[in-house]
């Protein structure tokens, strides 16, 4: 069996609260349970919101809770060759087209369409540049638009098969590709994605097991279609639970009182939090 490889990948873009605790600590134990390797991953590609103070929150919230990682911590930020390289593979692959459409042309498409397919957070992208001819692309990239690039799930399905993952918690899911349709592989700003990103780091890393909220569960399906289609080995999962509030709504930036750092400052202990979590 190889050693079991773990990773925390948290985005720096707001105060690490108990969510990011659990969610630390779920791949932390199951690293540990036979001597594996937990890793620290920031994912740090959309500089829009990231901000320097919260990488070294993150850092010293891990640390004053005893869930110390192995080796250096990696940043996105440095990868961007290595998205732009994969990029150009499921290019060559021919399962990556250019999108030229802003958000409200793909809003206004929407509504225009009598049946606009949906995925789990909304309706998905209606592929109106994947019917783009050869020349109607290479016009609006010569003019010097900038496009995004999107995945041709359709065409991507037909490459791999049928797919499927294995999940500790929720068992053998086979793979619906068309679940979130297609999705961008790169946007126009930052020239990846989380998706691509997430697969090809993964793959870098040598991560065996993916731990991470469920509300990622849909994600998994298209990295599944890309580590295929990128060559790179099949991870085992784990979704787990979300951390909620009293209400039951699920941990974000606006719950500042169940920060780990207003924790603390509330004289609460490493052990006291970590009760804390499911
Ligand atoms: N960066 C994601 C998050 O903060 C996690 C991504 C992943 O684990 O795949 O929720």
């Amino acid at each position: 069996m190889p050693q079991t490889v773990t990773r925390f990948a948290p985005s720096p873009t707001g105060w690490p609260h108990l969510g990011h605790a659990y969610a630390a600590k779920v791949a932390r134990d199951l690293a540990k349970q036979d001597e594996g390797r937990f890793l620290l991953r920031f994912e740090d590609i959309d500089h829009t919101r990231v901000r320097p103070e919260y990488y070294d929150a993150i850092e010293t919230d891990l640390h004053w809770l005893g869930l110390d990682w192995d080796g250096p911590a990696l940043r996105q930020s440095d990868r961007t060759t290595a998205y732009a390289a994969a990029l150009e593979d499921l290019r060559h692959i021919g399962v990556a087209y250019p999108c030229f459409c802003t958000r409200r042309e793909i809003e206004d498409e929407v509504a225009r369409m009598i049946s606009a397919p949906h995925g789990p957070e909304g309706a998905l992208y209606p592929g109106t540049c994947r019917r783009l001819s050869e020349d109607e692309r290479n016009t609006r990239l010569a003019d010097g638009q900038q496009p995004a690039w999107r995945l041709d799930a359709g065409k991507a399905a037909e490459i791999t098969g049928p797919l499927s993952f294995t999940d500790l918690r929720h068992g053998h899911i086979p793979v619906d590709p068309t679940l979130l349709g297609d999705v961008v592989l790169a946007r126009k700003d930052i020239g990846t994605s989380y998706h691509l990103a997430v697969v090809v780091d993964d793959s870098f890393q040598q991560v065996t097991h993916v731990t991470r909220g469920e509300d990622l569960l849909p994600s998994t399906h298209v990295h599944r279609i890309l580590q295929t289609l990128l060559g790179f080995p099949e991870p085992v999962y784990l979704h787990h639970a979300l951390v909620v509030d009293e209400n039951g709504v699920r941990l974000a930036k606006r719950h500042d009182s169940l920060s780990i750092r207003s924790l603390r400052e509330a004289k609460l202990t490493p052990p006291d939090l970590l009760a804390r979590l499911p």
